[in-house]
């Protein structure tokens, strides 16, 4: 192995696994991935990770992975060339379009893919074959939270950086389990309590989440929208609704009431 292959190479990039998007290195030797080190600079994790962060690249050089397209003939998948496969989806797709049209194709793309690739496959789905019948994995577990998060704050996205978790006065966690499910996500929170910020989980689970709460607030599945309106009330009734805040940034209160 000559000198050059021998060196480790650090490249920047973002943990694959989960939305928390936590910056990290991987390290390679000559073609080869050897593994993780951390990335101080990103201010999502400041260079901490997960275990799931932290063994992402085990997967890439498996002995097991599919490297390689197969096609089912006979019943069987067998291994074939990416020339091949790619010939044998144009087929498909292009005998479906000619017998019923744009609408008789969809395309849907993961969640894990990349915008620039979700933005070709859009483009191929639109330009090639005409149809608007464009969706990704996303919309499940996000669309309802763009809905709600446009109504509420404008913009069906995040309103603030992440590190405003440890400027709250109060941090009420509805129905996530960001422990488990986003562990860097909860190491805010974690921090949080310890600088004294109270944490409230609501959720009809006891999670690893619920179990760090200062109070944990156990519902029915199916009864959150009752006890959210339950809240309203009460916060109403008792008259402790922030006022100055009510009357300048927000508008059909008086509907609401
Ligand atoms: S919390 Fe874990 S899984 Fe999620 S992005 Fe960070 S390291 Fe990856």
């Amino acid at each position: 192995m000559s000198d050059e292959n021998l060196q480790l190479k650090y490249t920047p990039t973002t943990c694959p696994y989960c939305g928390v998007g936590c910056g990290l290195n991987l390290v390679s030797q000559g073609n080869t991935l050897v593994g993780v080190e951390p990335y101080k600079r990103s201010p999502i994790n400041e260079g901490k990770l997960c275990p799931k962060g932290a063994t992402c690249w085990e997967v890439v050089q498996k002995p097991g992975r599919l490297t390689k397209p197969l096609i089912k003939k006979d019943g069987k998948f067998e291994e074939s060339s990416w020339d091949e496969a790619i010939d044998l989806i144009t087929k498909k797709f292009t005998e479906a379009h000619k017998q019923g049209g744009p609408k008789a194709l969809g395309f849907h793309t993961s969640c894990r893919t990349v915008n620039e690739d979700c933005y070709a496959l859009q483009k191929w789905a639109r330009v090639a074959f005409q149809t608007n019948n464009v969706d990704n994995c996303a919309r499940i577990c996000h669309g309802p939270s763009v809905a709600g998060l446009s109504l509420s704050f404008g913009s069906g996205a995040a309103t603030n950086p992440f590190e405003d978790v440890l400027n709250s006065d109060l941090i009420v966690m509805w129905g996530s389990n960001a422990v488990e499910a986003h562990p860097l996500a909860g190491r805010r929170v974690m921090q949080a309590k310890k600088k004294g910020i109270p944490v409230v989980v609501v959720d009809p689970r006891y999670s690893p989440t619920a179990r760090l709460a200062d109070k944990y607030i156990r519902f029915n599945p199916s009864t959150h929208i009752a006890l959210a309106n339950n809240m309203m009330y009460y916060i109403i009734k008792e008259g402790l609704e922030d006022k100055a805040f009510i009357a300048e940034r927000t508008k059909g209160f008086d509907d609401l009431k």
